[in-house]
């Protein structure tokens, strides 16, 4: 027979948007959630292991719909694998992967570069880590975003990794095949891009199309066969609506959506996504390569008055960070970018709670805290509403369950400090 825990006396943030619930009972049984409200409308079993967490708020586990766990920085030589050895650029990525889910985020959705390994080692306990959403490669044309292709001309040198296929595809034909390529290697969803982006190549920048509306509705047919949602990285210009009128399932970015009102409002009415990804853009605006700052310092008033349209419209809105790049901040930073931008803490939470997971097709399983939801949930020391940066503090994030299993529980013992680097090694 299977456990009944109780989380009590927390205030209670459900993900719906719906008002914090004062002094609450979130009880478990197993792996789902059975019941979430005020305490004195709950029962449970005597048995029942009842944890006291007054004083902190509880959220339904964090979602980030846009990240690049295996990503660890821009350089070419990173991105192509070639200054440091496989073994400790998959080490470094596990290691992201379990501070992602101490940080209380239980479920990732990864827009490039993981491999489908990294989810079966997850699920086989060998790692921790968050429940994984694998796109694998990014689907593009010759010159587009996934054409790997260098500056200088020259193909990608790095190794042959069938696990994340070549992902350049022309015509509908072979974009079928390669859709086909990536559910075979273990993609959960189908990522695809319409435009260029901030860091892309010059002369393919974020309103330069890729892919033509024939190919890209054989895409989203065939996807759709499979099973699978479509993701579109599309910035501006003609490839965005090339994406919307295809009918991806979201638009990843959307910066320059804000001169296309119109094609906003078809959003809306049809629930494409957008996910927004200010944290990648803030920082661009550092970068070192000139075309990509200039690029990024072009967008982000523009990106900033998209979210709030969306907003207006009634665009639904996912969390996202686009992590990897620009290296593992913590996820939590595109909250307070998203209340920057206009969303209220409220509808920050959510975009990264109920929002994420309808732009993930799994709201009737996650995003939030109501009975029959896999219990994935964080307790947080503060409250969120008054500054969604707390969720920034380790130090905050108390305690983590997924699935119903305590995966982090600081109030019980701070964890174990780790080895420190570089711990005795045989000089030579
Ligand atoms: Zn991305």
């Amino acid at each position: 027979m299977s456990m009944t825990r109780v989380l009590m006396g927390a205030t209670l943030i459900d993900g719906t948007g719906r008002a914090p619930v004062p002094d609450a009972a979130v009880v478990i049984h197993g792996d789902r959630i059975s019941a979430a409200g005020p305490r004195h409308a709950m029962s449970w079993p005597a048995d029942a292991l009842v944890m006291d967490l007054a004083g902190r708020t509880v959220l339904p586990g964090l979602i980030d719909a846009h990240d690049h766990l295996a990503s660890h920085g821009y350089a070419l030589a990173t991105r192509w694998g070639l200054d440091e050895p496989a073994s400790t650029a998959h080490l470094r990525t596990a290691r992201v992967l379990a501070d992602m889910l101490a940080m209380g985020y239980t479920t990732v959705r990864d827009a490039g570069g993981l491999d489908a390994g990294f989810k079966i080692a997850i699920e086989q306990g060998l790692i921790p880590g968050p429940r994984l959403v694998l796109a694998l490669q990014i689907i593009s044309p010759t010159g587009g975003i996934g054409d790997r292709v260098s500056p200088s001309g020259h193909g990608c040198c790095a190794v042959f990794d069938p696990l994340l296929p070549d992902s350049v595809a022309n015509g509908p034909d072979a974009v079928r095949t390669m859709v086909r390529t990536m559910v075979r290697a273990g993609a959960d969803v189908i990522k695809t891009a319409t435009t260029g982006g901030a860091s892309s190549r010059p002369g393919h920048g974020p309103k330069d199309a890729a892919f033509s509306i024939e190919e890209m509705q054989a895409l989203v047919a065939e996807s759709r066969a499979l099973g699978r949602r479509v993701m579109c990285h599309a910035l501006g210009g003609p490839g965005v609506r090339t994406a919307v009128l295809a009918g991806v399932d979201s638009i990843e970015h959307g910066s320059y959506l804000d001169e296309e009102p119109e094609l906003m409002a078809q959003m809306a009415g049809r629930g494409i996504v957008l996910v927004p990804t200010l944290t990648v853009y803030v920082h661009h605006r550092e970068s070192a390569s000139p075309h990509v700052r200039a690029r990024a310092l072009a967008l982000y008033q523009h990106h900033v008055a998209t979210v709030q349209r969306a907003l207006d419209l009634g665009v639904p809105i996912a969390a996202g960070t686009d992590a990897g790049g620009h290296g593992h901040p913590r996820n939590a930073l595109e909250l307070g970018y998203l209340v920057e931008a206009g969303l209220t803490p409220m509808q920050a939470l959510r975009a990264a709670t109920q929002g994420a997971a309808q732009c993930l097709g799994l709201e009737r399983e996650l995003g939030t805290l109501e009975k029959g939801r896999l219990a994935d949930l964080v307790v947080v020391g503060g409250d969120p509403l008054h500054d969604v940066k707390i969720l920034l503090d380790p130090q905050r994030i108390e305690l983590v369950l997924k699935g119903g299993v305590v995966c982090v529980d600081r109030r019980a013992a701070p964890s174990p400090p780790p080895c420190p680097p570089a711990d005795s090694p045989i000089p030579r």
